[in-house]
């Protein structure tokens, strides 16, 4: 027989989106969720969850938040030991910190040793699911995909290919890139719960043959995500603009290629053309905000607010490690200041909702995670509303569960996360 667990608190799931209609009924509060087999079996009032399952284990957890664990679509576990890197700009920045980094994964021992420290320090942060870059070399995703498999979570990944403007030892080929991707994805996409993301860095790094050959590999494997950057920096559009003269815009080198589509994750998408966001929209593909990153390379502020009113399909991501941070509470803290520069305020729900629902939807895995509902995987977090003296005395005055709620959003980090529950089972 297998074992139920009663986890009983304040349990927030979301029936709807916050960004349509008003945000402060998108979501309801219950007193229990009933877990059985890494899955949400029932939520509902305690007293008729005890008496239906009088054989569950009951874990109380009082008035702390239950709910979802965060989904971060758009991170580097690779750049975990060089996060907080001072004083540069996107081209300047990869050269100088990211690829001496990176080189350094094409051992397998230290490749292991980073997906490990990566995959604890973002569950202490309550990060249950993410989709992450790795580096050029295969050892790079196998030692990523063996530890969250061990982990039992739920998480994307896959070898960043770049065949120029990367520095020796961190160069495949158009052929190698393919080879190398379809081999990986052979190996893991559907074991357990791991999936392959088949990942061309961004343009300026990829010739016209190597998204030629990520595009027919997508084109054989349509299920499968496709991740990648686009339009983070200007001095960044304008080497994509040199690289590629026939392209129309910067999708457009990706378009050209098979590289668009419903399944596409696109980084940053901050400084679009018209026609790069019509486009973007008609295929529904996902846009991932990663505010911490923008402001911390200096990018540009993203435009929620216009993205969203024209129907588009967004995430929200740390971009570990041109972003500053492993915590998607502080993540969505630089979203909602950027809302503010652009005279937008993100409502708590939806500052939530992106992190947990809306980041779920942009892998497309929002039927199995990001919410708390029965059938869903029971991937989990509970959340202390008071965690520290100055979070404790400004809840103490809140009069709902928003006003409780966003002095962690803005102030909260990994000790608000009390405990983590993956596929069931605390961790
Ligand atoms: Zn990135």
């Amino acid at each position: 027989m297998s074992q139920k667990t009663l986890l009983m608190g304040r349990v927030l799931s979301f029936d709807r989106s916050p960004f349509d209609g008003d945000p402060t009924e998108a979501a309801s509060l219950s007193e229990a969720v009933l877990v059985e087999e890494g899955k949400v079996v029932a939520m509902g009032a305690a007293d008729d969850l005890k008496a239906s399952h009088p054989d569950a284990a009951i874990r109380d957890v009082g008035d702390k938040l239950v709910m979802a664990g965060f989904v971060d679509p758009h991170v580097h576990y690779p750049q975990t030991a060089m996060i907080a890197s001072w004083g540069k700009r996107l081209i300047d920045w990869l050269n100088s910190y990211t690829f001496p980094e990176e080189m350094k994964f094409t051992d397998p021992g230290y490749a292991a040793e980073i997906a490990e420290r990566y995959l604890d320090l973002t569950a202490a942060h309550g990060t249950t699911t993410m989709c992450s870059f790795c580096t050029i070399h295969p050892e790079s995703v196998d030692a990523f995909f063996t530890a969250a498999r061990k982990r039992g979570q739920r998480v994307v990944a896959g070898k960043t290919c770049m065949d120029r403007n990367a520095p020796e030892g961190l160069r495949d080929t158009a052929q190698t890139a393919y080879d190398q991707s379809a081999a990986l994805l052979e190996k893991w996409h559907g074991v357990d719960r791991l999936s392959y993301a088949i990942t061309p860095r961004f343009s300026p790094t990829s010739t016209p043959d190597q998204l030629e050959a990520m595009g027919a590999l997508w084109a054989e494997h349509p299920h499968c995500l496709m991740q990648t950057h686009l339009s983070e920096q200007t001095d960044e559009i304008e080497w994509v603009r040199s690289l590629f003269p026939e392209a129309r815009d910067y999708l457009d080198t990706y378009e050209k290629f098979g590289l668009l589509g419903k399944n596409g994750v696109y980084g940053h998408v901050i400084h679009l053309e018209p026609r790069e966001r019509d486009r973007l929209r008609e295929v529904d593909a996902s846009l991932i905000h990663c505010p911490t990153s923008n402001t911390f390379i200096g990018s540009g502020l993203f435009d929620m607010n216009g993205l969203m009113r024209d129907g588009h399909r967004i995430g929200l991501a740390t971009d570990t490690g041109g972003g500053s941070s492993f915590s998607m509470l502080r993540t969505m803290a630089a979203a909602y200041e950027i809302g503010q520069l652009r005279g937008r305020p993100l409502h708590p729900a939806q500052l939530l909702w992106l992190g947990t629902v809306g980041s779920a939807r942009s892998l497309h895995m929002d039927d199995c995670i990001g919410n708390i509902a029965p059938g869903m995987e029971a991937d989990l977090i509970v959340v202390n509303l008071g965690s520290t003296p100055a979070i404790a005395q400004r809840t103490a005055r809140a009069e709902d569960i928003w006003e409780a709620v966003f002095p962690t959003i803005m102030m909260g980090d990994d000790r608000a996360i009390s405990e983590v529950w993956i596929a069931g089972r605390p961790v």
